[in-house]
């Protein structure tokens, strides 16, 4: 459970990469949108990113040296802004990018030989970039592997630092696959001594690992959804580091995504056919002759399930293509937006090409059909192997489109599964990964769908789930406040101490 906060708090967060400024994935979206929910709520927050090639227009304050694999090298600080309003309330959230030429001025984000370089680089020009600014942070917040050595530096080298030095480490987790694991010569990188090289220092296998480093220096952990938080300490999710999370278990805690729900709003929505609100559900019925017209599928009051996702195993599709036999049987249609794996891709043009008026395939990404979808299905499939918050089921429910998903990680912990008898629930929720609890579920929605009284109560009750980021950043204050407790940093821990 996460404590009660009495306070507001001066963070600092560090992110590899922040939408709109610099995105490869769901990270980008979190950094983006908690600064900017948690600024709304009265906190003060800085976020900080490397400054990658092609980020423009920022205002430069200034340069300061960085220490790193034993040279000094030179941070550039330039400055941006993301702006949130509420009806009249603006909020101005800084953002400050680090800048290096040799560093970060590449085409990509990551990859490169010399990524522990230049993350161990940017974790601690970030931390410099506080004390050039003479930001003293209550908390020190780092996202994944990339700023792994900012959680370590922040208990070493800074620990007496009279700007970062008081600060409560926090680390979240996005993605565990993703390590930042390198050879040992990284220590020199990071400026950091043998005695730290142990399984409850930064030690993985022999390696340096960046994301070990945020878990073990960290005062909490996070990740992006309590079920997902337990399933990592198991042997069959925890990809290696579910031990070390075991050993942190007191302190690790899950707190869902949140959705931009100004962006994502069925109800101003301009990507879709027709916008619509709970109140107006003809309107969505409108989205889905549309929807069944642009796929080439015959326009019918047919139940549509929708699927939209990078098409790798982890989504379920092998769920889905293990049911592609029993499809004639169904009263369904089917449209899968997706890219990824080939031969996903190309099993699902075949499958299209079998039942070509029930099944609509499109291969690409496109974001303005991905909003078209979510609004003219009337079911949305995830069904997914794991899935540590998911975004997709949470669209779907905000656009008033029943999901079906897997219980495993954030869609166990956001969708609630049908109760016949109370009438309560917002999607269908199977718990084998098979294809036969696939299909019963696709069964048990379907019914449902032909009492329609029944059927749009529940679309009801999905578009009043609130997963908005307001919900999300209220619960990143507790973690905060986890965190100044267990640095021995809260009010009354510090009275005691004085
Ligand atoms: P993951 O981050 O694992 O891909 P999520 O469900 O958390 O899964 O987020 C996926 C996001 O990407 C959703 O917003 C989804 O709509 C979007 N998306 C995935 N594939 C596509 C696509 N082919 N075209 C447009 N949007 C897509």
């Amino acid at each position: 459970m996460l404590p009660e906060f009495d306070e507001t708090y001066r963070v600092l967060l560090l992110s590899s990469e922040v939408a709109p400024f610099a995105k490869t994935g769901g990270l980008a979206d979190v950094a983006g949108s908690l600064p900017k929910a948690l600024a709304m709520l009265g906190n003060d927050v800085r976020v900080v990113l490397p400054r990658y090639r092609g980020i423009q227009g920022l205002r430069t304050l200034g340069d300061f040296p960085v220490w790193v694999n034993g040279r000094r090298e030179t941070a550039i600080l330039r400055q941006s802004f993301i702006r949130a309003h509420l009806s009249n309330v603006e909020r101005t959230v800084p953002v400050y990018f680090i800048d290096n030429y040799h560093y970060f001025d590449r085409d990509g984000l990551y990859g490169y030989a010399d990524d522990a370089e230049r993350f161990a680089f940017f974790s601690r020009a970030a931390l410099e970039a506080a004390r050039f600014l003479g930001f003293t942070p209550s908390i020190v917040h780092g996202n994944d592997w990339q700023t792994g050595p900012a959680l370590l530096l922040l208990k070493t080298a800074y620990a007496k630092d009279p700007v970062v030095g008081r600060s409560a480490g926090v680390f979240t987790i996005h993605n565990l696959q993703y390590q930042g694991n390198f050879d040992r010569s990284a220590l020199g990188i990071l400026g950091v001594d043998e005695t730290h090289f142990h399984p409850d220092g930064v030690e993985f296998y022999g390696q340096v690992s960046y994301m070990k480093a945020g878990i073990n220096y960290a005062d909490v952990v996070n990740t992006v959804s309590n079920t997902y938080a337990q399933e990592i300490q198991t042997p069959a999710c925890g990809h290696g580091m579910d031990g070390v999370l075991r050993r942190r278990s007191r302190d690790l805690f899950g707190i869902v995504n949140g959705l931009n729900y100004h962006e994502f709003n069925p109800a101003t929505d301009p990507r879709i056919y027709r916008q619509y609100d709970a109140d107006h559900l003809d309107a969505k019925a409108v989205n889905k002759h549309e929807l069944q017209k642009e796929m080439g599928l015959p326009v019918a009051d047919v139940p549509l399930a929708g699927m939209v996702a990078r098409l790798v195993s982890q989504k379920g599709l092998d769920l889905l293509l293990g049911v592609a036999d029993q499809l004639p049987s169904l009263r369904l249609q089917l449209v899968v937006l997706g890219t990824g794996d080939p031969h996903y891709e190309e099993a699902l043009r075949r499958l299209q090409q079998q039942l070509p008026g029930q099944v609509a395939v499109a291969i690409g990404f496109n974001t303005v059909l991905a909003q078209r979808i979510y609004a003219g299905s009337d079911l949305f499939l995830m069904p997914s192997q794991f899935e540590p918050c998911g975004l997709g089921q949470l669209l779907a429910l905000r656009y008033g489109t029943i999901p079906v998903v897997r219980a495993t990680g954030g869609l166990k912990d956001t969708v609630a599964d049908y109760d016949a008898a109370l009438g309560t629930g917002t999607g269908f929720v199977f718990q084998e990964y098979t294809p036969n609890a696939l299909l019963s579920t696709l069964r048990r929605a379907l019914e449902l769908y032909e009492r329609r009284d029944a059927w749009n109560r529940m679309v009801r009750q999905a578009m009043a789930a609130d997963f908005s980021w307001n919900r999300s950043a209220v619960e990143y204050m507790g973690l905060y406040a986890a965190a100044r407790a267990k640095a021995g940093q809260t009010g009354a821990a510090r009275a005691a101490t004085a």
